[in-house]
């Protein structure tokens, strides 16, 4: 079971969607773009749990890039908006990393944990793993960087580098969580007193112990010295795509053309959450995502109080 759902199923079953978003927002900087999202996540697998037993097992990752779901036990209510991601290294293989990460005695946890090598135990490198919520605040750093970021572990140790694999798919991660979150792909290489700053994508190193007097993390240097940030900005940026060109926009009402699977995330073969009778009308909250050779945009539909990714084909400005 999602710890998430266990913990605070009460709050978000018992809640619509827009309640939640009223709720989330007290006390945060969060916009509403970013709030829509998380929520509909959360929302979704709630309703799912209650009333459809097949979509138990439907996706509860945020990214496309993410693969699999695993949980983690340690992660706390966020104080702060989400303006950074923090990247670091596990200083260990993979498996023994994803145990600590999600067991509760570690003490720590991240948002995301990243294969690195193909020769270590466990899922080929590039694989992607997402073990808390954005709208948690995972235990990847110090309390003043947890509570503004999302934290993203990548497989490493023993000097044995990082992989093109792993760089690509952290790539892929980050501009989704970038576009989500609307943080800036501005990337920082030395020391930053990150709640002075409006955030961008840095090394564990160089965010704050508390206060900004002391960046010493017990002398740790992660994720270097075998990180190379700008290599990694040159991939997160090049792939960016988007651009002007895109068919919609977020907050566009759309409507479909055709009777239309309305999907889990955006690829041919995950979930049909519901298919959508022809002239259904949509919010645009997501996008747009590739896969599959089709570009997909994520809908809220109020009809039917879902979130779902539908392919543009056959999407029409409503
Ligand atoms: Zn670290």
């Amino acid at each position: 079971m999602c710890l998430e759902c266990t913990s605070h199923g009460s709050e978000r079953d018992s809640s619509s969607a827009d309640e939640s978003v009223d709720t989330e927002r007290d006390g945060s900087d969060w916009n509403r773009r970013s709030f829509l999202r998380a929520t509909g996540v959360a929302a979704g697998s709630g309703t799912v749990l209650a009333a459809q037993g097949e979509r138990v097992a439907a996706s509860h990752t945020e990214c496309s890039a993410a693969d699999r779901w695993v949980e983690a036990a340690n992660h706390s209510a966020r104080n702060y908006g989400i303006n950074w991601i923090v990247i670091h290294v596990t200083a260990g293989a993979y498996q023994g990393a994803l145990s600590t990460l999600t067991s509760s005695s570690s003490g720590v946890s991240s948002h995301y944990l990243v294969k690195n090598y193909d020769w270590t135990e466990g899922p080929s490198a590039g694989h992607v793993d997402q073990l808390v919520h954005h709208d948690r605040a995972a235990w990847h750093a110090r309390y003043i960087a947890n509570h503004r970021s999302i934290g993203i572990e990548h497989e490493w140790f023993n000097d044995n580098g990082i992989t093109d694999a792993c760089y690509e798919s952290s790539a892929e991660l980050v501009r989704c969580i970038a576009d989500m979150h609307d943080i800036p792909l501005e990337f920082y290489t030395s020391n930053t007193c990150i709640q002075n700053e409006p955030g961008g994508i840095i090394g564990h190193t160089h965010v704050p112990d508390g206060d900004c007097s002391s960046f010493y993390h017990g002398g740790r240097t992660c994720p270097y010295p075998d990180w190379d940030m700008d290599h990694f900005a040159s991939l997160v940026r090049d792939g960016g795509g988007g651009g002007g060109g895109d068919k919609f926009q977020d907050g566009d009402q759309v409507v479909t053309t055709t009777a239309l699977n309305g999907r889990e995330q955006p690829c041919l073969n995950d979930d049909v959450v519901l298919t959508l009778p022809e002239g259904t009308q949509g919010e645009v909250m997501n996008g747009p995502e590739d896969c599959d050779g089709i570009t997909w945009w994520g809908l809220h539909v109020p009809a039917y109080n879902e979130w779902v990714w539908c392919s543009e084909n056959y999407l029409a400005h409503a």
